[in-house]
């Protein structure tokens, strides 16, 4: 953070931002202007270089050739590890989580190697493709609620011992291994399967970015009552019988 204002990238909005991605760049831009701060937020194009001095970076999911080029494109460009190395917060979803990891199988059936920001392998599930609602319990260490949230993907996700399960599914896939656990993180680099938004359907995600971005413990409290109405709509429906 530099003086009162937040720099938020947006990467690659052209390959990785599926299902609404977008909307946890406006969510995280909102809340941070709800609490007085200045936001710059800067959309990243596939062909352009991604800035070293953000404060938060969000990523998006996307289908398997985007992926590709998304990973090739960030592994060449090298900005994202370099602001990671400068303590950037980093909010990954679905293709853009696998991207984070050591690897991931591209569209092409091959081992595409990531960014090794987090400590996960993804390979591909012989399995049906996880769709659905998701409802978890998000790492007590990060004193969140409740997550809700939507997934579709067919790539499943091995935690390494350096990184830690974001939640336990109570309903859904997660991160497909059967063993209940959804996304990864480790200090600064977060990953998820939820789309939804998620940011949107959880707000008090984006506010944990803004308060590690500041460095604070809390933020001023703001009117989450429409936000509120949503998540219940979306536990509600998810909790139905299909
Ligand atoms: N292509 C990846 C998979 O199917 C990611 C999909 C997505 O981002 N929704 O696993």
């Amino acid at each position: 953070m530099s003086d009162n204002s937040l720099r938020l990238v947006w990467i690659y909005p052209d390959l990785l931002s599926t299902y609404g991605d977008q909307g946890n760049a406006l969510v995280v831009e909102r809340r941070a202007r709800q609490r007085g701060l200045d936001v710059a937020r800067l959309d990243v194009r596939s062909d352009q270089p991604i800035p070293t001095s953000g404060d938060i970076y969000l990523i998006g999911g996307g289908e398997d050739r985007p992926q590709r080029l998304a990973a090739e494109r960030l592994r060449r460009d090298g900005g994202l590890d370099r602001a990671v190395g400068n303590g950037a917060i980093v909010f990954s979803v679905c293709a853009g989580y696998q991207i984070l990891g050591h690897e991931f199988i591209n569209d092409l059936g091959q081992r595409e190697p990531g960014l090794g920001l987090l400590d996960v392998v993804s390979t591909r599930g012989e399995g049906e493709r996880c769709v659905g609602d998701v409802l978890g319990d998000i790492d007590a260490r990060l004193g969140l609620p409740q997550l809700t949230g939507f997934e579709n993907h067919q790539g499943i996700t091995h935690l390494g011992p350096t990184a830690r399960p974001f939640a336990n599914v109570r309903l859904g896939k997660g991160n497909g291994t059967g063993d209940g656990t959804e996304g990864a993180y480790n200090d600064t680099v977060f990953g998820t399967y939820m789309h939804g938004p998620v940011l949107a359907r959880n707000p008090l995600i984006a506010d944990l970015l803004l308060k590690l971005a500041l460095d604070v413990n809390a933020l001023p409290p703001i009117d989450d009552r429409w936000y509120e109405a949503l998540r219940a709509e979306r536990i509600s429906s998810a909790q139905q019988p299909a």
